[in-house]
C-alpha cells in the first residue's frame, strides 16, 4: 500500500525549504488561492495527487504531454535509452535524429542547436540576433513570455502576469534599457520603434501565437508585418515557438498560419530564427533553437557567440522528445483539436447558461477563458486588455472545477492545455463540471 499524505501536510513542509514551497512560481496558487496539489503520478489524461486523488488534467505539464501522461512508448524509449547511459557529454545519434525531425517539419530550420530549457533557447537567440547583427536592442511585447531572460522579463506574462509584476528585481537598469516593450498586435508601435531606434535594433522576439496572458492570437497580418518591418532594417526575427512549436500542429503555429496564408495565394512568411520546448522534450528537459545555415553556424564552435551545456542533448530527453515527435501523427492533432473544440464550446455555453460576460479565445487546440463585458464584447487583442478582464471570476471558476476532479492552471493568464490521451470519458467529466463551475463565477 502506497503511503499518503494531504496536500496541506505536503505544502507546509515544502514551503520550509522551497521558496513558497514550488521550483516555479506558477505552480503556486498565487491568483487562485489554496493548496496547490502535489502530484505523485500521472498517465494518459490524469494526475493523482498524493492524497490518491485522481484528476483530469488541462494543465499537461504546461505544454509537453501532448499525448498524455507516461505514453508507454515514451517511457520505454526513456527507459531504453537510461539503460544505455545518462549522459556522456559527446555527441549522439539521437541528437542528430531530433535536429532532423525538427527540420522535417519546420524546413526553414537547417540547424539545431538542442538547449535544455525555452529559456536557453530565447536567451541564445537574443545573442544570436545581437551577435550577427552588431546590434544591442531587443523589441518584445507586452504579455509575451519568452522565460526568465533578464532582457526578456519586463512586462511579461505567464507568472509575472499572474503575480502582476512589471518585470523582475534583479535585473539591472542597463539590460532592461536594451529592451523595447511595445504593445501586442499593433504594428504601428513596431514601425514608430524602427523609424526611431531601427538601426540599433538586433530581433524582434514574438511568440507565435502569444498563450502566456490567455490567448490572444495575432491579428490577420501581423506576423507577415512584423517580417517585414524587421527584414526592411536588417534586424532578425525571433518566432518564440516553445508553446506553440509542435503541439499546435506538426510545423507548429507557423506551419499552421502559412498554410492558412499559402491556400490564400500569400506568400506565407519566414523568421530568421525558431525557438521550440515543451512537446520537442516530450516531458524531459529538451529545448532547441534553428533556422538557416548561415545565421546558426555563428554559434560556437563554428562562430563567434558562445553557448554551451553539459546536459545539452542529453540522451534520454532526447529518447523522450524524438519517441513523442515521432508519434505525433495527423491523428494526434486531430484529436487535441477536436478536444479542444469540444470544450471551448462547452465552457463557453455553460459561462452563457450562468449569465457570466466572457469571450473564450482559442488559437488552434490551445484556448483559454477571459471574464468580463469588455472581453466579451470585443475580443482580447493585448496585454492591457487581458489585464483589465474580471479575474476575480476565474478563483471560484478554478476551484468548482477543482472539487470536480479536473486541474486547470491556476492561473487566467494561462492556455489550457489538452492531450490526445484525453478520450471521451475524460471529456465528459469536465463537460459535466462546467455549469456549476460556471454558476460560482457568476456569484463571484
Ligand atoms: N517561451 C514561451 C512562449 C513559453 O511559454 C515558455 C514557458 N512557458 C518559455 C519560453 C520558457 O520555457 P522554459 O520554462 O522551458 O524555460
Amino acid at each position: 500500500m502506497t503511503s499518503t499524505t494531504d496536500n496541506h501536510t505536503a505544502f507546509v513542509r515544502a514551503q520550509g525549504v522551497l521558496p513558497g514551497g514550488v521550483s516555479s512560481p506558477v505552480r503556486a496558487y498565487g491568483s487562485v488561492g489554496g493548496d496547490p496539489r502535489f502530484i505523485a503520478s500521472a498517465r494518459g489524461a490524469y494526475v493523482t495527487d498524493v492524497a490518491g486523488r485522481e484528476y483530469v488534467d488541462l494543465v499537461c505539464s504546461w505544454g509537453p504531454a501532448l499525448l498524455g501522461h507516461a505514453h508507454p512508448e515514451v517511457v520505454a524509449a526513456v527507459q531504453d535509452a537510461a539503460a544505455r547511459g545518462l549522459s556522456f557529454g559527446a555527441p549522439t545519434l539521437g541528437e542528430v535524429a531530433l535536429g532532423e525531425e525538427i527540420r522535417r517539419r519546420v524546413p526553414a530550420v537547417e540547424r539545431v542547436r538542442l538547449v535544455s530549457t525555452g529559456t536557453e533557447a530565447t536567451m541564445t537567440a537574443i545573442r544570436l540576433a545581437r551577435g550577427v547583427t552588431g546590434r544591442d536592442l531587443v523589441v518584445k511585447f507586452a504579455g509575451c513570455y519568452h522565460g526568465h531572460v533578464d532582457a526578456l522579463l519586463a512586462e511579461a506574462g505567464s507568472g509575472v502576469a499572474t503575480l502582476a509584476l512589471p518585470g523582475s528585481a534583479g535585473v539591472t537598469e542597463a539590460s532592461a534599457a536594451e529592451t523595447l516593450v511595445l504593445p501586442y498586435n499593433d504594428l504601428g508601435a513596431v514601425e514608430r520603434a524602427f523609424a526611431e531606434r531601427g538601426s540599433e535594433i538586433a530581433a524582434v522576439i514574438t511568440e507565435a501565437s502569444p498563450a502566456n496572458m490567455g490567448v490572444v492570437p495575432p491579428t490577420e497580418g501581423f506576423n507577415e508585418g512584423l517580417r517585414r518591418i524587421t527584414a526592411r532594417h536588417g534586424a532578425l526575427l525571433v518566432l518564440d515557438e516553445v508553446l506553440t512549436g509542435f503541439r499546435v500542429g506538426p510545423g507548429g503555429w507557423w506551419g499552421l498560419e502559412n498554410s492558412v496564408l499559402r491556400s490564400q495565394g500569400a506568400e506565407g512568411f519566414t523568421p530568421d530564427l525558431f525557438t521550440f520546448g515543451k512537446v520537442v522534450g516530450g516531458g524531459m528537459p529538451v529545448a532547441a533553437l534553428g533556422g538557416p545555415a548561415a545565421i546558426m553556424d555563428r554559434l560556437a564552435p563554428l562562430g563567434p557567440v558562445y553557448q554551451a551545456g553539459t546536459l545539452s542533448g542529453n540522451p534520454v530527453a532526447v529518447a523522450a522528445g524524438l519517441t513523442t515527435l515521432r508519434l505525433a501523427d495527423a491523428a494526434v492533432y486531430a484529436r487535441v483539436d477536436e478536444v479542444a473544440s469540444v470544450l471551448s464550446s462547452a465552457v463557453g455555453e455553460a459561462l452563457d447558461a450562468a449569465g457570466v460576460a466572457h469571450r473564450v479565445q482559442r488559437a488552434g487546440s490551445l484556448f483559454s477563458v477571459f471574464f468580463g463585458e469588455l472581453a466579451a464584447s470585443a475580443g482580447v487583442r493585448d496585454y492591457a486588455q487581458a489585464q483589465a478582464q474580471e479575474s476575480f471570476r476565474y478563483r471560484a471558476f478554478f476551484h468548482a472545477m477543482l472539487d470536480a476532479g479536473v486541474n486547470l492552471p491556476p492561473s487566467v493568464f494561462e492556455a489550457w492545455f489538452v492531450s490526445a490521451a484525453h478520450d471521451d470519458g475524460a471529456v465528459e467529466q469536465i463537460v459535466e463540471a462546467f455549469p456549476a463551475a460556471a454558476r460560482a463565477a457568476a456569484a463571484a
